[in-house]
Parts: structure tokens; C-alpha cells; sequence
């Protein structure tokens, strides 16, 4: 019986690949350009598998959709979306829908594949995707966004559906963007599909615990991160850049374990307060002014001083490219929590590492969303629902040993936590398409 290798044609797949396209070569930096990088990175770690690491080099599926609407004042409008379908071995495409006036395709390409990592790294049967349009929503009335929405949904629906891609919120998306969808995907099938999308309104299907799901990820790595290396979270110094979803309720569980959240940076400024901050009393004052600036109880410091702030623990939990090589020298937590997807550009990435200082990968820190989403999914097709406890239960349980392999990975190979993420997750996006073959 020939071995796999031994049946491979003659040709060596290195005479083909000259012919990369711009986007696909490594040289292109751009998001797919990172990424790319990263995956070669893990390559020497993948034993046999590797053979198969092409697959991962280039996605499943991409597909690009003109979305004419008509503008309120009666002109028509053209706008161009995209929903990547970056690899399927492990399940259907899971991913969020960002609508962005500079999404390209290349973002997009790049978040699809970091969503086929993050849903291996915690072990949800999905694999990656995700779309954008190239639009800046703030331009638009509610009935446009509305139209923009499902003549979108309605172009995609091709490709999407609950056993096929199951898109989420993402940046300037939210429960009543899911919801438009939702219905227009349900409208075109002939029947009421909730398990089209996640994220949506509790009323239609949504899950209990999803608002608060990526936070309580966020919390859930740093305390077992903080049992491993000694740290003390009742008495650890935590700093928190972004106080909306992920940040304010990281901050919060942080708070309730006895940490002292002693900074606090959101667009409208930054907040010191080295006794710790009163993180209640600042969540109602942000609930009522849309922002940390006014708040009496600390003292206000400079945006760039939020970098030097003694503390023990450091979220980023904003924007994308916040800890660079201009500031992750000065950086004095002890352990960094990506909440934000991609805060730490690569060269910070290193400066960090260099410097002993551990960060928690936003492909685990932040997946408690996309583990909720999983069961928002999953309650969806049983058409049963479960209680909040049940679901935080269940989502601590999957953050737990999520992080637990991937620590066990990073000490064995003497990598970083974000080397030894993508270890298990691309062993495990391999392993399925190594165990189901190619076909034909
Ligand atoms: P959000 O809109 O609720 O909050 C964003 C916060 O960032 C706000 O406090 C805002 O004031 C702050 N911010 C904006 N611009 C800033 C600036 N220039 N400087 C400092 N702070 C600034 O968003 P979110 O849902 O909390 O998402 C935050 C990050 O987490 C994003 O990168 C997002 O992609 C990522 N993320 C979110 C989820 C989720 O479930 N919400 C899941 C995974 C990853």
C-alpha cells in the first residue's frame, strides 16, 4: 500500500506557486499579509500535517457582491460587500459582518482566517469566515441601513445558512442588524431560520450571556494565566484601554475578584486612580454620558500616559494596533489580555515577549463570544433554551481547557502563547481536513 506522500504527482507543488496573487504573497503586508506570516511561523510545529498547510494559506471561498440600494433622497447607491468562507474542515463558516467605509477584501480575507483559528483554539465545531461592506454606516438613515442590510443578506444567502455560515456582529453591527438578516435569509427560504445568524435579540433567539460572554472570557484566561505564574488577582493592578462591551465588563469581573482596576482609557480620555477606580459607579456613568470624560472620582491623566501606568495586568480592549513599538517598551503590566482583536502589531508583539512579559493572545482571550454564539446556535436548533448560569457554566468550563492546552503547548515547545494558539488550532483544522481527504 503506497503511503499519501508516495501517491503525490511528480510535479512539486513549489513550480506553482510563482503564480501567487498580490494578496497571497507574505511580501504584501497587510492583515492577510500578518497572517500569512503567522502561519508560516507555526509551520515547523505541525509534523506530518504540514503537508497540508496550504489549505490554510488560501481561503475556501470568497465572494465579492455589488448592494445597489436606494438612498432616501431617491439617487441609487452602490456599495461592496464581501463574505470569505476562510476554511470549512471543521464545520460550518462562523464569523462576524463588518460595515466599515475601509473594509477591503484583505481585511476580510484575514479576519476569516482568524476566525478558523479562534474556533479551533476553543474547540466549537465551526470553521472561519467573514464579510464587510464598505460603508460608513454613520452616513446612512436606519431605513437605509435597513435596505443595505438585506439586499447584502440577499446576496450572500448563496452561500450562507445555518449548516453552511452563520455571520455575527462585528464592528457597527448589532442585535437589530442580526435581526434584519435573520428575517430576510428566513423571507427567501419560506420559513423562520433563527440559526442563520447569532447575536441577536434574546426575543428571536438570541442567548442569555452573550453581551457579557467576551469580558467573561477575557476574565476567565487571566485568572488561569494568573494561577500559573503566580500572580495574585485579589491584590493585582489592572489597566483597561475601552470600556464598551469586552472592556467594562472585564473591568468588572476583575473588580468583583479584588483587583484594583486603577485606569481606565475610552475615546473620551483616560482615568487614574491608584486606589482603584469605583468600576460601578463609572459603568452608570457611562451608561448616561457615553463616555469616561467627566467622571469626578479619578484623576485624569494624558491619552499616551495610559502606556506607563504601573499595574499588573493590561487590556486592550479598544482597537486594532494600540500596543506598537513606539509604547511596548514603557508597557509595566506583567501580563497583556488581547480583549480587542489584533491590539499588538507583530513588532510589539516581540518587544513584549523579549521583555518576559506574558500576553494572552486575542485568539483564546477573546472567544468567549464566538463560544456563546456556539450555544446561542445550538439552543437555536434544539429550540430549548438555557438558563444564564447554565450558559456561564458552560463557557468558563471551554475557556478552562482551551487555555489549559494551549499553555501545555507553549511550555512543552517553549513558545508564546499566540505560537502555541495557532499550533493547536491549525493541528486541528489539519487533523479534520487530513482525516477527510480531498475530493475527488
Ligand atoms: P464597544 O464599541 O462596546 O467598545 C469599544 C470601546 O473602545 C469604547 O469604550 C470606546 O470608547 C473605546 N474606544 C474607541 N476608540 C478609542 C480610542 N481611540 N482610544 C481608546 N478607546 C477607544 O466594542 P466592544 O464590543 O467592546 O469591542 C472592543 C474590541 O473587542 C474590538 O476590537 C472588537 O473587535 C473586539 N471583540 C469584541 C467581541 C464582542 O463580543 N463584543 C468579541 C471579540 C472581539
Amino acid at each position: 500500500m503506497p503511503t499519501p506522500q508516495a501517491m503525490q504527482p511528480a510535479t512539486s507543488p513549489a513550480a506553482f506557486t510563482h503564480a501567487l496573487p498580490s494578496y497571497l504573497n507574505p511580501e504584501h503586508l497587510g492583515p492577510w499579509g500578518i497572517y500569512l506570516q503567522q502561519v508560516d511561523r507555526v509551520t515547523p510545529y505541525l509534523g506530518s500535517l504540514a503537508r497540508w498547510v496550504d489549505t490554510l494559506k488560501r481561503p475556501k471561498r470568497t465572494l465579492i457582491v455589488d448592494v445597489p440600494i436606494h438612498l432616501d433622497n431617491g439617487t441609487v447607491a452602490h456599495f461592496e460587500g464581501y463574505r470569505v468562507q476562510h476554511n470549512t474542515s471543521r464545520g460550518p463558516g462562523k464569523g462576524g459582518v463588518r460595515f466599515h467605509q475601509d473594509v477591503t477584501l484583505s481585511e476580510v480575507m484575514a479576519l476569516s482566517a482568524w476566525m478558523s483559528i479562534k474556533n479551533a483554539a476553543v474547540n466549537v465545531p465551526y470553521g472561519g469566515a467573514k464579510g464587510g461592506i464598505r460603508v460608513d454606516p454613520r452616513q446612512l438613515s436606519k431605513g437605509e441601513l435597513e435596505r443595505v442590510t438585506r439586499r447584502y443578506t440577499s446576496e450572500i444567502g448563496i452561500i450562507i445558512g445555518p449548516t453552511k455560515d452563520i455571520p455575527a456582529p462585528d464592528v457597527n453591527t448589532n442585535e437589530q442588524v442580526m435581526a434584519w438578516m435573520m428575517d430576510t435569509y428566513s423571507m427567501n427560504e419560506g420559513s423562520t431560520s433563527t440559526g442563520v445568524v447569532t447575536g441577536k435579540p434574546v426575543d428571536l433567539g438570541g442567548s442569555l450571556g452573550r453581551r457579557e460572554a467576551t469580558g467573561r472570557g477575557v476574565f476567565t484566561v487571566g485568572v488561569e494565566a494568573a494561577k500559573h505564574t503566580g500572580m495574585d488577582i485579589s491584590t493585582a493592578r489592572v489597566a483597561v484601554q475601552g470600556f464598551g462591551n469586552v472592556g467594562g465588563v472585564a473591568a468588572k469581573l476583575f473588580a468583583a475578584a479584588g483587583a484594583r482596576v486603577v485606569a481606565v482609557q475610552d475615546h473620551g480620555g483616560t482615568l487614574y486612580r491608584e486606589a482603584g477606580l469605583d468600576v460601578a459607579a463609572l459603568l452608570a456613568h457611562v451608561a448616561q454620558h457615553g463616555s469616561v470624560a467627566g467622571f469626578a472620582q479619578a484623576e485624569v491623566i494624558d491619552n499616551d500616559a495610559f502606556w506607563d501606568v504601573p499595574c499588573d495586568i493590561l487590556i486592550p480592549a479598544a482597537l486594532e494596533q494600540q500596543i506598537t513599538q513606539a509604547n511596548a517598551g514603557r508597557i509595566q503590566a506583567k501580563m497583556v489580555i488581547e480583549g480587542a482583536n489584533g491590539p499588538t502589531t507583530p513588532e510589539a508583539d516581540d518587544i513584549l515577549h523579549d521583555r518576559g512579559i506574558l500576553v494572552l493572545p486575542d485568539v483564546i482571550a477573546n472567544a468567549g463570544g464566538v463560544t456563546v454564539s456556539y450555544f446561542e446556535w445550538v439552543q437555536d436548533f434544539s429550540s430549548f433554551f438555557w438558563s444564564e448560569d447554565e450558559i456561564n457554566a458552560r463557557l468558563v468550563k471551554i475557556m478552562q481547557d482551551a487555555f489549559a492546552a494551549v499553555w501545555q503547548v507553549a511550555d512543552a515547545n517553549k513558545v508564546s502563547l499566540r505560537t502555541a494558539t495557532f499550533i493547536v488550532a491549525c493541528k486541528r483544522i489539519l487533523h479534520a481536513r487530513d482525516l477527510r481527504g480531498l475530493y475527488p
